[in-house]
Order: structure tokens, then C-alpha cells, then sequence
């Protein structure tokens, strides 16, 4: 990973007057919202001309908006963002298109530890990450001919779940199968799904006490995904497969979702354990991440996927959650994000949120 000297970057800003960026997409309206309730200045990065959408939102709507051809070309634009005194948040949308290499090159203070991606985009880092952190993670079947219970097919580098199918044998896995494209096979966790939004600073001691700063549960999420999550008003999914109808995993929207109560304590700690590792492994994930979750009928969560940043699942959450108004009325993680520079500013410590 190429070195940017984020604290060179820094001490050429006007601290007073720094700029919440970030790109014209997936929990932007939120972000620019959040920013502005902590009164920051924001700046839109439009791919092409997103422009008008903001029109009919004021409130999400950034103060100005920076268009550009292609997600590359925010790249050559980095010496103009740095004179308007430009932090970056990243987002899943952000991220995935400008890809994960050149993401790492931006030279740009970007809000969270960039580390992340290497062990987050890399499979068998994830697992080794999660794993060690003692996280139960769905079953890998590695030979095709093992498979005897469902299981779910993951292209690798697929967007949104764009693809995967579900076998139940290894006759229905060679039937769909398109052997060209690199695949993993994962057991298919029977139970109900749930996306947990944390926060973790390293920098307050305001919530969950960590060894060294906190966590926070902001809300969670259920994703809406076409069209496994609808199919079933036309027929079983056995029914349909046998007419060649197979359900896919394309997200659409997201449910805001409250689980019981006694759950919580377990979702505390695989926060924790999650954040203690990857202190140890990469110098810790900072700020929003999510752990990717279905919980079986015996009531264990088996994590599937770990997303190192906001999450559009957060989008229900503008006014906050059942989970954050327990901390601060009207906390987003866009706004909670924009309240951690803010106190990181004033404690001059910027250069331990940002990469
Ligand atoms: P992913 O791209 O890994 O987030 O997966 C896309 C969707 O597939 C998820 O949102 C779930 O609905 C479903 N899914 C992924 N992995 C599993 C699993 N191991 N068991 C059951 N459902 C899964």
C-alpha cells in the first residue's frame, strides 16, 4: 500500500474550513445531511450528472458539486479538493467503482483506516481476520462433489450478490454453474438475516468501552434483494426452480429491522472482537463498519461478510434509529461520521480517523 503522508496533507488545511466530500451516490443524501447538522461545508462528487436528484432533496443537497466523466478522474482532481480543504468519506458505491487499488493511491484525507481493503476485498483475509477474532463464519465447502445441504454460490468480485445461486446438490451446482468465472461455495445459513451497524472510535470513551476507545450499535438493517426476497408470491422456490425460475440476490432497497434485546449483549461482542483484531492486525477498522449476520434458530449469528465503511443499510436512519436515539436524538451515521472529525479536530487528532 502506497504511503500518503496524511499528516503532510493535513498541515496544509485551514482546519477551520474543512469540507465534507464525498461521491454522488449510495448514502450521499445522508452524509451531506449529517455533515450539515455539524455544520460542515459539503461537497458533491458527481459521476456524470447526478446533479438534479439534489434539487429535490435541500437537506441532503452538498453546498457544491464537483462534476466529473468517470470515477478515475476524481484522481486528477485531488490537488483542486485539497485546496478547498476536502475529507472524504468513502462509501461501498465509492469504493467499488473507483476499485480498491487506486481507492489506496487517492491522495486525499479519506475518513477511516484504507488498511482495511486489503484484508476486507481478499476472501481468505477476511476469514483469517474474522476467524481469529473468533467470529462464527458460514462453512466453506471447497469440493463441489461434498455438497449435501444448500449451500450459496459466490462469484468472486460480483456486484451486489449479482449471480449467486443456490445448490442444494452437486447435480443443481453443475447445472448452473459458469465454470470460467471463479467461484467460492459457502453454506446456505438458514435463519433470519440481519445487518449490524457499528461505529467504533478510538479517539472517545463515550460508549461500549473498548481497550482502547468504544463502540456504538447505530441501527441495523434487513436488505430487500431481487428476487429471492418476493419470489415466493408466485410459488415455492422448489416449484420455480423446477421451471428454470431461479431466485437471485440483487439488493434494492434495505428494511429497518430492531432485534431482541437479549441478542445484544452477542452483537457487543463481535464488535469487539472484530475491532481488537484488526488493531492487532492492520492498526484497527475506525469509524462505521458492519457485520453481515444470519441468525440460526439457535439463536448463534454466523457472519457472512464484513463491510468496512457506511453502509446503505443506514440510509432508514436520516433521523436516527431505535438504536441511536438512545444515544443522541436525531444521530445518522452520516451525522455520527461528521460529529468524529469535528471532535477530532478540535482535539487535534485528525491523523488518528483519517488515512
Ligand atoms: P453478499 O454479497 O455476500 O453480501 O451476499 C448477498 C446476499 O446473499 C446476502 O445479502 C444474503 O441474502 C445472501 N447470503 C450470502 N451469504 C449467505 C449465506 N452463507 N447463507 C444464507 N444467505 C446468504
Amino acid at each position: 500500500m502506497p504511503d500518503i503522508d496524511i499528516k503532510e496533507i493535513l498541515s496544509t488545511y485551514d482546519k477551520k474550513n474543512l469540507v465534507i466530500a464525498t461521491v454522488c451516490s449510495h448514502s450521499s443524501l445522508q452524509i451531506f445531511n449529517g455533515a450539515r447538522k455539524e455544520g460542515f461545508k459539503t461537497l458533491g462528487i458527481s459521476v456524470g450528472e447526478r446533479k438534479k436528484i439534489y434539487d429535490a432533496f435541500p437537506l441532503g443537497k452538498p453546498d457544491e458539486f464537483l462534476t466529473v466523466d468517470s470515477y478515475t478522474d476524481i484522481i486528477k482532481h485531488s490537488a483542486e479538493l485539497r485546496e478547498k480543504n476536502v475529507i472524504v468519506i468513502p462509501h461501498g458505491s465509492f469504493v467499488e467503482y473507483l476499485g480498491a487499488e487506486k481507492f489506496l493511491t487517492l491522495p486525499l484525507p479519506t475518513f477511516g483506516n484504507r488498511k482495511v481493503l486489503l484484508w476486507e476485498s481478499d476472501r481468505k483475509k477476511e476469514k483469517q481476520w474474522l476467524k481469529s477474532a473468533g467470529i462464527t463464519m458460514p462453512k466453506q465447502i471447497k469440493n463441489p462433489e461434498d455438497i449435501d445441504s444448500p449451500v450459496i454460490v459466490k462469484y468472486h468480485g460480483a456486484k451486489g450478490g449479482k449471480g449467486f445461486f443456490i445448490a442444494k446438490t452437486y447435480e443443481e451446482f453443475l447445472k448452473r454453474v459458469e465454470k470460467n468465472k471463479p467461484y467460492f461455495i459457502q453454506e446456505f445459513v438458514l435463519g433470519t438475516r440481519y445487518y449490524l451497524h457499528y461505529f467504533y472510535s478510538p479517539i472517545q470513551n463515550n460508549a461500549y468501552k473498548l481497550e482502547k476507545g468504544s463502540l456504538q450499535l447505530l441501527s441495523m438493517d434487513r436488505r430487500d434483494e431481487t428476487t429471492i426476497d418476493e419470489v415466493q408470491r408466485l410459488g415455492s422456490i422448489a416449484e420455480l426452480e423446477e421451471l428454470g425460475i431461479h431466485p437471485t440476490f440483487v439488493v434494492t432497497g434495505n428494511i429497518p429491522i430492531v432485534m431482541r434485546e437479549s441478542l445484544l449483549p452477542k452483537v457487543f461482542k463481535m464488535g469487539e472482537a472484530v475491532v481488537e483484531r484488526s488493531i492487532e492486525l492492520f492498526g484497527g477498522i475506525i469509524g462505521s463498519f458492519c457485520l453481515e449476520t444470519v441468525v440460526t434458530e439457535d439463536l448463534e449469528f454466523k457472519v457472512f461478510e464484513i463491510s468496512a465503511r457506511i453502509v446503505a443499510g443506514t440510509n432508514p436512519y436520516i433521523s436516527g434509529s431505535p438504536y441511536s436515539e438512545l444515544i443522541q436524538l436525531d444521530l445518522s451515521t452520516g451525522r455520527r461520521i461528521a460529529q468524529e472529525i469535528k471532535y477530532a479536530n478540535k482535539k487535534n487528532v485528525l491523523d488518528k480517523i483519517l488515512s
